[in-house]
């Protein structure tokens, strides 16, 4: 069944590129390929990003390394719902698995690593928001999240909302949304630089809970059964964009159409399917913004 459905996938992201790509097929290993092969045939105007990529036979993505679901560098290099959707760009530009350098990214570090060039893109539970607009560009969303709470299993504060932490000492990272919202509520924020990282404080009750998107909590929730419970009861709205150079509005265009269409052939459900919906019920695609 999931190598049906991941076969239909291949064949999808295949046809997108150019009909009659080889997709699918086994590497110089003798490996199935779990995406489509690259091609020469692919064709983009001139002094495009989208040329420059496919000519350079590569592309850098920052993503994170240590959020179950979306981004974790597990034994066979990164993995969850944001790795698909860069892995899904990258083959529309022709490029394959390999020819992807994945860079470990964190909140603080996103917008200096797109404006510096260290990567083409970031895919790494990147809230679109007017403040970020001001020094990059988003593609997107691709998904819609919203923050929430996790504390220690039992609930043994009794928290039910971000009413209940105002006041209270809550663990988040340094240059999200998520630390910024909390601020906003009245909240103390214990800063760190990634989630992972905030688990160790609410474990010693140093906080009473951790906060950012609901689909982080659940993965690391899921990671470490039965110590923590995420709250359920989000109280923003999170648009997740693939960050890009601010002013490269063909890049931006290319990959909006890119999500469109996955949106479409049902692409981008199965890829949810692979990574996040193993724990995450399906959810509708959203609307990408055409700013
Ligand atoms: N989506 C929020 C943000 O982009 C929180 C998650 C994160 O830090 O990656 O800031």
């Amino acid at each position: 069944m999931r190598i049906t459905k991941y076969a239909a996938v291949i064949a999808a992201a295949g046809a997108l590129v150019l009909a009659g790509c080889a997709s699918g097929s086994p590497n110089s290993e003798g490996e199935e390929d779990t995406g489509p092969a690259p091609s020469e045939e692919v064709s983009f105007d001139e002094g495009t990003t989208m040329a420059k990529l496919n000519e350079a036979g590569k592309i850098t993505i920052g993503t994170k390394f240590d959020q179950p679901l979306f981004g974790l560098d597990g034994p066979n290099g990164p993995e969850g719902f944001d790795v698909e959707i860069g892995k899904l760009i990258a083959a529309n530009l022709g490029l394959s698995e390999d020819q992807i350098e994945w860079k470990e990214a964190v909140s603080a570090n996103r917008e200096p690593f797109i404006e510096n060039g260290e990567v083409d893109i970031v895919v790494a539970t990147y809230t679109i928001n007017d403040e970020r607009k001001q020094v990059i560009d988003f593609a997107g969303p691709y998904y819609v999240a919203g923050q929430d709470l996790l504390v220690l299993q039992g609930n043994p504060d009794g928290i039910e909302g971000i009413e209940d932490v105002e006041g209270k000492k809550v663990c988040s990272v340094t240059g999200s949304t998520s630390a910024d919202n909390l601020t906003a509520a009245g909240v103390e924020v214990l800063a760190t630089d990634t989630y992972s990282n905030c688990l160790e404080p609410l474990r010693s009750g140093e906080v009473v809970a951790v906060s950012t998107d609901n689909v982080i909590l659940a993965g690391l929730a899921d990671q470490n059964q039965g110590e923590f419970e995420v709250i359920e009861n989000p109280f923003t709205e999170e648009p997740y964009g693939i960050g890009l150079k601010k002013g490269d509005d063909e890049f931006r265009d290319f990959i909006n159409d890119v999500l469109e269409q996955s949106f479409e052939d049902g692409e981008w459900a199965a890829a949810w399917d692979r990574t996040a919906g193993k724990v995450l019920s399906t959810p509708e695609p959203p609307t990408v913004d055409r700013y």
